[in-house]
């Protein structure tokens, strides 16, 4: 048996084409969606991040621009901006580039962002509804797997879940959301005493790992449903300087029932569903003033 493969790239393609027709209602209502990124130092990774979300977003008639600042910036001097953007009706999102430089007080930066503007949602008071099951804005990775999901036809409810990963940006929010969906959900992460006990019972396997080729295929259960969430760069060996996710492909090629590959995967879905987040923003303000004038 080869797993079926859930094409992110693809998915991230048509869901980007669907954003269009929104974006053009709003921005003929007087609400073109508008996301700011700010960046601080010079990291090239996050460049490259951030060149491709303002990029994402202009590519579908959206606003964007990016905000650079020097590594040594002050932080105040990032709040102050924050702030002003917080008050500025013609921005909807407002995402700061992680990580932060180390003078930085993160939580401090992102409780800063208006929650009402949070595209991350990394914001506390984000985090808590979804947590209750009313979410605001989902964070965009593990919105993206949902996503996923949809497009695989896979039902989670009833289906025993392992989330592997327990950050506050992928592995936590995954969770939150299978257990929403109703799923029976399992967080694995580094004290985890036996992996493969728990992933080779799941139904769903979500690696958020940050290690490469972590999952192999005789951890899985036959036809489990495989999401690969890593961006590895290899270092050594044949394909060095190749991405690779924290799951084995070819090792698991044959063992999953669906899998996601990488590059392809869940890593295309991310930015899309930051443009979705953003234009969900824009939508909500745009009924609130309609409401208003009614
Ligand atoms: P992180 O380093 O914050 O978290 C990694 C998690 O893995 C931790 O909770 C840790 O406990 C767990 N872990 C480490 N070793 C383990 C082990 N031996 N067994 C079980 N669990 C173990 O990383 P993150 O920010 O959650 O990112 C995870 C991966 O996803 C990285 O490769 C990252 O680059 C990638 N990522 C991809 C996207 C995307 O758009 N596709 C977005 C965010 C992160």
């Amino acid at each position: 048996m080869t797993a079926q493969i859930i094409d992110g790239k693809a998915l991230a393609e048509e869901l980007r084409q669907s954003f269009k027709a929104r974006v053009e209602t709003l921005t003929a209502q007087g609400h073109q969606p508008g996301l700011v990124v700010i960046l601080v130092g010079e990291d090239p990774a996050s460049q490259v991040y951030v060149k491709n979300k303002v990029n994402g977003c202009l590519a579908i008639g959206m606003h964007s621009e990016k905000i650079v600042y020097d590594k040594d910036v002050d932080q105040q001097v990032v709040l102050d901006k924050i702030a002003e953007l917080n008050a500025d009706p013609s921005i909807h999102g407002i995402l700061v580039q992680l990580p932060l430089p180390r003078h930085f007080d993160e939580e401090k930066v992102l409780e800063a962002i208006s929650a009402e503007k949070d595209v991350d949602g990394f914001h506390a008071e984000n985090v808590g509804a979804l947590s209750q099951g009313a979410p605001r804005f989902i964070p965009c990775t593990p919105y993206g797997v949902m996503k996923m999901f949809e497009k695989g036809n896979v039902d989670l409810t009833g289906q025993e879940a392992v989330v592997i990963g327990r950050s506050n940006i992928v592995g936590k929010p995954m969770a939150m959301l299978l257990i929403n969906a109703g799923a029976t959900v399992t967080v694995c992460h580094s004290k985890t005493r036996d992996l493969n006990f728990h992933t080779r019972r799941a139904d769903i396997v979500v690696a958020a790992v940050g290690k490469p080729k972590f999952v192999k295929g005789d951890m899985l259960k036959p036809g489990a449903v495989v999401i690969d969430v890593g961006i590895n760069r290899l270092q050594e060996g044949p394909d060095a300087g190749k991405l690779c996710g924290d799951v084995d492909y070819e090792d698991c090629l044959n063992v999953a029932g669906q899998i996601t590959p990488v590059p392809g995967g869940v890593g295309p879905m991310t930015i899309t569903m930051l443009l979705a987040n953003t234009i969900e923003a824009a939508e909500r303000k745009a009924a609130v003033e309609a409401g208003a004038r009614k």
